[in-house]
C-alpha cells in the first residue's frame, strides 16, 4: 500500500490564519521582549545531527568575506515568536529552574497514577523526574535567541546562486498530543549579497523544532526567520515528517508522512526556480 501523503503544492503555502487546524499565527507579540546580551549558557547539543548534505551550484563560498551586522528586526525580536512564559523561563535562577522541574515531576507522577500505574514501583520511581528533564530539553528551543544563533555568521558575498542544505534531521513535539513528530527539512535560498554559515541553517531548524509545534508553522517560521536575517531573493523550506500521533493512535497508518512547504520571493513567484529547488531536494 502506498503511504498517504498530505501535500501542499509549492507556491501555495499553508495558510495558518484561516486554517481551522492552525492554532496560532506566528506574528510576533506587540511587546518586544528585552534580550539578554549573552545566552552562552544555552548552547546547542547538535552532535546528534546527521551530517548535512550540501548542494550548491557554484564552488564553495569564500569564508574570508566581510561580516555584516544583524538587521534590526532580529535584534528587536531575537527570541522569535516567544510564548507567554518564555521570558520568565529564560530569566529564572537555578533555584527557580529546580522548582519548575519539581512541578513538572509532580504532574507526571499524577499522570502515572491516573493511568493506573504505581509511581512508587522501582521502574517508575525516577521516571517523573527523568521525564521533566527530558521535556525541558525537548522544549529548549524557546530559550534560543535567533540573534545568538546566527551571530557573526552572516557574510557579504557576491554569490547569487541557489544554496540548499538538504535532509536536516528534526525532532519536534506535536502541540496537539505532546508526542513526537520527526522528519527531515530541506532549506534553500538565493542570496542577495548576504549569505549565512551553512551550519546555521540546521541550528535554526533545530531552534524552532525544539518547541511545541505544528509542522506547518515550523516550516513557515524557518522560512520567515531566514527571510528576516538574509533578505534573500527567495527562500524555500520543505519538511517531510512522520507524526507519532498518527502512527501510534487513531488512524494508525505506519509509514505515512506529511509534507509541508513554505516559499518566499523567487521560489514563490518563479515556477522554474521552484522546480529546480524541488528537483534538487527530491533526489
Ligand atoms: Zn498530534
Amino acid at each position: 500500500m502506498t503511504a498517504p501523503a498530505c501535500i501542499r503544492l509549492p507556491g501555495k503555502p499553508w495558510e495558518l490564519n484561516g486554517d481551522a487546524n492552525a492554532h496560532s499565527d506566528i506574528t510576533p507579540p506587540a511587546t518586544a521582549v528585552a534580550l539578554p546580551d549573552s545566552l552562552d549558557k544555552f548552547t546547542y547539543a547538535s552532535q546528534d545531527q546527521a551530517p548535512l548534505q550540501l548542494i550548491t551550484s557554484q564552488k564553495k563560498l569564500d569564508r574570508a568575506s566581510k561580516r555584516l551586522p544583524m538587521p534590526d528586526a532580529v535584534d528587536i525580536d531575537g527570541l522569535s515568536w516567544p510564548s507567554i512564559g518564555t521570558k520568565q523561563r529564560l530569566d529564572e535562577s537555578p533555584e527557580e529552574k529546580e522548582a519548575r522541574v519539581a512541578k513538572i515531576t509532580g504532574a507526571v507522577k499524577t499522570i502515572l497514577e491516573c493511568i493506573g500505574e504505581d509511581p512508587a514501583r522501582d521502574g517508575l520511581l525516577k521516571t517523573p523526574n527523568r521525564y521533566a528533564q527530558a521535556l525541558m530539553f525537548f522544549s529548549k528551543g524557546y530559550e534560543v535567541n535567533l540573534k545568538e544563533v546566527v551571530n557573526d555568521a552572516v557574510f557579504d558575498e557576491n554569490h547569487e546562486e541557489m544554496v540548499i542544505v538538504r535532509d536536516i534531521d528534526v525532532y519536534s513535539l506535536c502541540e496537539h498530543h505532546l508526542v513526537p513528530f520527526t522528519g527531515k527539512i530541506s532549506i534553500g535560498y538565493i542570496p542577495n549579497r548576504r549569505v549565512v554559515g551553512l551550519s546555521k541553517l540546521a541550528r535554526i531548524a533545530e531552534m524552532f523544532s525544539r518547541r511545541l509545534q505544528v509542522q506547518e508553522r515550523l516550516t513557515k517560521q524557518i522560512a520567515v526567520a531566514l527571510e528576516e536575517i538574509l533578505k534573500p531573493q527567495g527562500v524555500a523550506v520543505v519538511m517531510e515528517a512522520s507524526h507519532m500521533c498518527m502512527v501510534m493512535r487513531g488512524v494508525q497508518k505506519p509509514g505515512s508522512s506529511t509534507i509541508t512547504s513554505y516559499m518566499l520571493g523567487t521560489f514563490r513567484e518563479d515556477p522554474k526556480t521552484r522546480e529546480e529547488f524541488l528537483s534538487l531536494v527530491r533526489r
